[in-house]
């Protein structure tokens, strides 16, 4: 595994700076890995196992570097939770270890860094000093993860019956007695609302 700073000066180069959140998702990324025995992310393992966010911020982008489990790959699941967590599963297994980083280490890298002018940087001086027991709990879980939701599945495709779009993987629900794509089946779901008349498409109404 490379080392601390050279993961943060790749993850620096592909987030666009360096915060507080790529320190604390690189560290997060490399505990999780040390959990699972996986030394080379991108070797022989790459296909063993996924990573589930909890959250969509700047630590996000740090952990899929170092994993190398990316969103368009299935290999980097989000559940929009709004917490700083994450999970490392081997899917071999189904063993993981589901890493959160424990609000405390805050409050500690005021007390311990009171000379540096910015909580940014105190907080970027103890993410990278602290232990891995100061900054995170962790579990350890099982994840069964679906076939169908394995990275590599290529899953059916399907047109609903009702707005006439394909639907990869299965993602229909039933309502009103037919198999309806989620933005039919559930309208509140939706984080759009038609301006104007649709525009393309070759569909006959
Ligand atoms: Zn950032
Ligand atoms: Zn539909």
């Amino acid at each position: 595994m490379e080392s601390l700073d050279e993961l943060l000066r790749k993850a620096e180069a592909a987030h666009g700076h360096l915060c507080a959140g790529q320190i604390l998702g690189v560290r997060m990324a490399l505990l999780g890995l040390a959990r699972l025995g996986i030394a080379d992310p991108r070797g022989a393992a790459r296909r063993r196992f996924v990573t589930y966010v909890e959250i969509d911020r700047c630590a996000t982008d740090a952990i899929s570097l170092v994993t190398g489990c990316r969103l368009g790959k299935r290999a980097l699941k989000f559940r929009d939770w709004g917490k700083m967590a994450a999970t490392f599963v081997d899917t071999a297994s189904g063993r993981g270890v589901r890493i959160v980083a424990l609000e405390d280490s805050r409050e500690l890298a005021r007390e311990l860094y009171p000379h540096l002018a910015s909580e940014g940087s105190k907080q970027m001086q103890a993410y990278r000093e602290l232990s891995d027991a100061q900054l995170f709990r962790e579990q350890r879980v099982r994840v069964d993860i679906h076939g169908a939701e394995m990275p590599g599945s290529r899953g059916k495709r399907a047109v609903c019956p009702r707005c006439g779009e394909s639907v990869n993987f299965g993602r229909f629900e039933q309502a009103d007695g037919e198999r309806l794509c989620l933005s039919c089946a559930r309208p509140e779901l939706r984080y759009w609302t038609p301006e104007d008349t649709e525009k393309g498409g070759n569909r006959e109404q």
